[in-house]
């Protein structure tokens, strides 16, 4: 590691100093450890339940003035902090590798992925904001507007695998349509969610637009619930039902993105060095910790043979290197937790008779929670890896005979957040594409092509959650659509000495016209 965290500076701030943006008073603080070393990187304040309900106040108060400016303004903000997400990329990958645990080019990846999506509301933002004139009854006598007014406060709820985009980049869109934002990061990484804050507040987003707290999920998560008026959050399916269910039982609106078990078919006709090392990569990205990662790579017999040699070569060839370098292609987990749930789903398949093909170790010589990327065949329904997502970097490959089978195999479990297909046959795999239960599917990529088309919503079916982020829907999301009604000249009842009948008359003579018309 080139840089300790005792001398780790972001924008003049240490680590110490950034800590501070979080919202709390208890006088308590909560330890983060480094992934790279095990070692505490800071000391973070702990937010209590009056510091919470503080924050959302504070929000509450600060929004109508936040909506008042006009859309355009709050895009310009947008643009600055896509400039400073560029000019202060070198101090964020060093904290988000620091944090996280990631590579370095795991961590370039969602620096990435939040500059475009602070470009795209930017830019495209006012566009889907403004709003729109909509067909009436008697189109001259009634005008009617839709417009996009924003929830209000929005309370976020982000992860710790992408611990800056996924916890900046939805707060994004939220803020651009004129909301507020009170926001919980991931215990385990508030560091960089802190450093993105930083960067908004030097945008020139106003610190009552966007707050922080900080502690346990179980413990503060409630308070958030109840306070705000909608919840957005990013994490477990387990925790997207807890807050669900929360939510629905005040009728709030809420948007979940949560895990999947995401498929690969590999047809026969595919460029199978391609495939192996588009796959690798899109099993292996992030130390398998990403939601749209694969974890069940389905390969037509025709090919299976040498895919599976061609793919345990590529898989064996990634560097598994923990650290702050360019070099890594595979860093390590980021806890305890992550290692034991990777290590339990290999011992139950290794116990119920599956094939380690390559990797299948803990590396704590690199790092405390490292894990060499694995490959499994004969997989069956009997072992947990078989349908639960393990998010961490273990892969099967199974085989198929046909494009049916692949479907069947492809669409089995709850889930459905994203699909892979390899083919040479762009159409056809457009064509199996539509048959997938997955909310994105990538053809001759494993998730890179469709989660960096920032245009195009993202989410998941099933299990996967509810709601989009990006695109038109990751912005529309945090309105409610308002529809003002002015009515001129006539009421839309009996008039002018119409009795009732003469009305009816008269109206289902409008509509034999509109039929006529082919209006809607
Ligand atoms: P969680 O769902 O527990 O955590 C995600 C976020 O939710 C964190 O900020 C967490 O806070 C918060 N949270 C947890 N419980 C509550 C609650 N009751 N009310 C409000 N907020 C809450 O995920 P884990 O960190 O436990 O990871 C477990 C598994 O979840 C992973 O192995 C993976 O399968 C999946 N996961 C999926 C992600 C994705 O991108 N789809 C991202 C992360 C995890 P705190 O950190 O304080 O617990």
């Amino acid at each position: 590691m080139s840089k300790s965290t005792g001398e780790f500076r972001f924008k003049g701030r240490s680590l110490a100093e950034l800590t501070a943006l979080v919202t709390a008073t208890s006088g308590e603080t909560f330890e983060t450890l480094s992934p790279l070393t095990g070692a505490p990187l800071a000391r973070i304040p702990l937010s209590d339940d009056a510091d919470v309900v503080d924050a959302i106040e504070t929000a509450r108060d600060h929004q109508p003035n936040w909506a008042k400016l006009a859309v355009a303004d709050r895009a310009v903000r947008l643009l600055r902090f896509h400039d400073l997400l560029l000019d202060n990329q070198a101090a964020l990958l060093d904290l988000i590798c620091l944090d996280s645990g990631k590579t370095r080019m795991d961590a370039y990846t969602e620096v990435v992925h939040l500059t475009l999506t602070a470009r795209y509301y930017a830019v495209r933002g006012p566009a889907l904001l403004r709003g729109r004139r909509a067909l009436a009854l008697l189109p001259v006598v009634t005008r009617v507007g839709v417009s996009r007014v924003p929830k209000g406060v929005v309370g976020l709820i982000t992860p710790w695998n992408y611990p800056l985009t996924m916890a900046i980049c939805d707060g994004l869109a939220a803020l651009l349509a004129g909301n507020t934002v009170v926001h919980k990061p991931a215990s385990e990484t508030v560091l960089s969610a802190l450093a993105g804050v930083a960067l908004l507040r030097a945008a020139g987003i106003p610190a009552e637009a966007w707050q922080v707290v900080a502690g346990p999920g179980p413990r503060i998560g409630p308070q958030l619930v109840d306070q705000t008026d909608m919840i957005c959050f990013t994490g477990s399916t387990e925790t997207g039902r807890t807050l669900a269910a929360a939510t629905g039982a005040q009728l709030k609106s809420i948007t979940a993105e949560a895990g999947g078990k995401n498929p690969a078919i590999v047809l026969a006709d595919a460029d199978i060095q391609a495939a192996a090392d588009g796959l690798a990569r899109a099993c292996f990205d992030n130390a398998g910790q990403l939601c749209v990662h694969i974890e069940r790579i389905y390969v037509a017999d025709a090919i299976a043979d040498q895919f599976q040699s061609v793919f345990v070569a590529a898989v064996s060839a990634l560097k598994l290197a923990p650290g702050l370098g360019w070099d890594a292609e595979v860093g390590t987990l980021i806890s305890p937790a992550q290692l034991e749930k990777v290590t339990e789903h290999l011992a139950d398949a290794r116990a119920k008779g599956a094939t380690v093909l390559c990797g299948g170790r803990a590396r704590p010589d690199l790092a405390p929670w490292c894990h060499e990327p694995t490959v499994l065949t004969g997989v069956t329904r009997e072992m947990t890896c078989y349908l639960d997502e393990t998010f961490g970097p273990l892969v099967s490959l199974y085989r198929f005979g046909d494009e049916d089978e692949a479907v069947r195999l492809a669409n089995q479990g709850e889930d459905g957040l994203n699909a892979s297909i390899w083919t040479r046959d762009h159409a056809r795999g457009r064509r199996i594409a539509a048959r997938l239960r997955a909310g994105s599917v990538n053809i001759n990529d494993g998730y890179e092509a469709s989660l960096s088309a920032i245009d195009a919503p993202m989410g998941g079916m099933g299990t996967s959650g509810m709601g989009r982020r990006q695109g038109r829907e990751g912005v529309y999301r945090f309105t409610e659509p308002q529809a003002v009604a002015t009515q001129r000249l006539i009421p839309l009842a009996p008039f002018g000495g119409l009795d009732a009948k003469g009305f009816a008359r008269f109206t289902n003579g409008v509509l034999r016209v509109q039929r006529r018309l082919r209006l809607p």
